[in-house]
C-alpha cells in the first residue's frame, strides 16, 4: 500500500512518515509541494493509466498550492478520483477544514498528530480503498464478461462467423440504411452442393472442417468493410453488400465461388465437381416503401433454388419485385 505525504514543512513530513513506518507502512512517498504532488501522480500513472498511490495525507496550508485545492483538482481528475485524500490540519482551521471536506477528502487529523490516531485513521481508510478497488476489478471482471458473451452470442460456434441471430439484427439494419441514402443492396445465398454426400463420404468431422474452410474463403473475398457474413443454416451462408448493385454483386458471388473450388477440397459423391462447390443465389434492390427486407431475402433464396436446379456450382440472379 503506497502513501503519499504531502506537507510543505519538511519536519512534519518526516514525522508523520516516520510514525507510519514504525507502524509497518513501508511504501511511503514525501513531498513538499502540492503541485509537485499532481506531477508525481500523473507520471507515475501516464503508462498504465493506473495510478499506485493508494491514500494521500494532504497537509491544509501550503505555498503556491493549498491542500484544498489540490484536493479538488485530484477529485476532478477520473484516474485520481478514488485516491481516498485525509487533511492534516491544525485546530483552528475549522473553515477550510470545512472547504476540505467540501473539495472530497475522506477525512481529517489533527496537528500536533497523536500517533494512535493517524494510524487507526490510515488503517480505516486503507481497508476502504482496498474495498473499492475490489469492487473495481470485479467491475472490469464483469464488463469483459458481458462483451464476451455478446460476441459468443452473435457468433456461431463452428464456423466463427456471425450466426442467424446476428444476421437479422445487421440485415434490418443494412436494409433501413440503404433506404434512407436511396442506394442498393444486394444479398447472396451460399449453399454447398451435395453436402449430405460429403458427410456420407468422407464423416461429419471433415463435413465440419469443410463448413470451416468454406466460411474463411468466403471471408477472404469480402474487403470492404460494410460487408457482411453470417451462417444461414446448417450449410449455407448469407452475404450482406450494402451499396452494391447486381453487377457487383454477382462478381463477387463468382468470386466467391471461384475461391471455394480453388480450395480443392475433394469430394467425390459430387454430381457437380470432383471438389466441393457451391451454388449461389443473388439478388439486388433499392429498398423502397413498398417493399420489406423479406422480399430481397425471398429472391436470393429462389435465385439459389435456380443455380441448383440448373446444375450447381454456379451463380444465379433473381430480379426483385
Ligand atoms: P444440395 O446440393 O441440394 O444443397 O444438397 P445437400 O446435400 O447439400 O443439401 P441437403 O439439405 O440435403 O443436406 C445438407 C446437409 O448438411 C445435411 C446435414 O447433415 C449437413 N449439415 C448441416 N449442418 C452441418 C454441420 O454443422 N456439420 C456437418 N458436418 N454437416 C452439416
Ligand atoms: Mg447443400
Ligand atoms: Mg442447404
Amino acid at each position: 500500500m503506497k502513501i503519499l505525504v504531502v506537507d510543505d514543512s519538511r519536519s512534519q513530513a518526516m514525522l508523520l512518515a516516520g510514525i507510519l513506518r514504525a507502524a509497518g507502512y513501508e511504501d511511503i512517498v514525501e513531498v513538499h509541494d502540492a503541485a509537485v504532488a499532481l506531477r508525481l501522480l500523473e507520471e507515475r500513472s501516464a503508462e498504465s493509466g493506473e495510478c499506485d498511490v493508494d491514500l494521500i495525507l494532504m497537509d491544509i496550508v501550503m505555498p503556491v498550492m493549498d491542500g484544498i485545492e489540490a484536493t479538488k483538482r485530484l477529485k476532478e481528475n477520473p484516474r485520481f478520483r478514488d485516491i481516498p485524500v485525509v487533511m492534516v490540519t491544525v485546530r483552528d482551521e475549522v473553515a477550510s477544514l470545512e472547504r476540505a471536506l467540501e473539495a472530497g477528502a475522506m477525512d481529517y487529523i489533527s496537528k500536533p498528530v497523536n500517533r494512535l490516531e493517524l494510524c487507526a485513521r490510515v488503517r480505516s481508510v486503507l481497508r476502504f480503498k482496498e474495498e473499492i478497488d475490489r469492487r473495481k476489478a470485479r467491475e472490469r471482471e464483469l464488463e469483459a464478461l458481458t462483451e464476451r458473451l455478446e460476441q459468443l452470442s452473435n457468433q456461431d460456434g463452428l464456423t466463427a462467423v456471425s450466426n442467424r441471430r446476428r444476421f437479422e439484427e445487421v440485415y434490418d439494419k443494412e436494409w433501413l440504411r440503404a433506404k434512407r441514402d436511396g442506394v442498393p443492396l444486394s444479398l447472396l445465398m451460399i449453399d454447398i452442393d451435395f453436402f449430405k454426400a460429403y458427410n456420407d463420404t468422407y464423416g461429419h468431422l471433415r463435413g465440419d472442417c469443410c463448413l470451416k474452410a468454406v466460411a474463411e474463403a468466403i471471408c477472404i473475398v469480402l474487403k470492404r468493410p460494410g460487408d457482411f457474413v453470417a451462417r444461414f443454416g446448417g450449410e449455407e451462408f448469407v452475404v450482406i453488400l450494402p451499396g452494391a448493385n447486381q453487377t457487383w454483386a454477382v462478381a463477387i458471388a463468382e468470386e466467391i465461388r471461384e475461391n471455394i473450388r480453388s480450395l480443392e477440397i475433394e469430394h467425390a459423391a459430387s454430381v457437380a465437381a470432383d471438389r466441393v462447390t457451391v451454388s449461389i443465389g443473388v439478388a439486388s434492390v433499392r429498398p423502397r416503401a413498398d417493399l420489406g427486407p423479406k422480399a430481397l431475402l425471398e429472391a436470393s433464396d429462389e435465385a439459389l433454388y435456380l443455380a441448383k436446379t440448373n446444375g450447381r456450382d454456379r451463380v444465379e440472379v433473381r430480379e426483385t419485385p
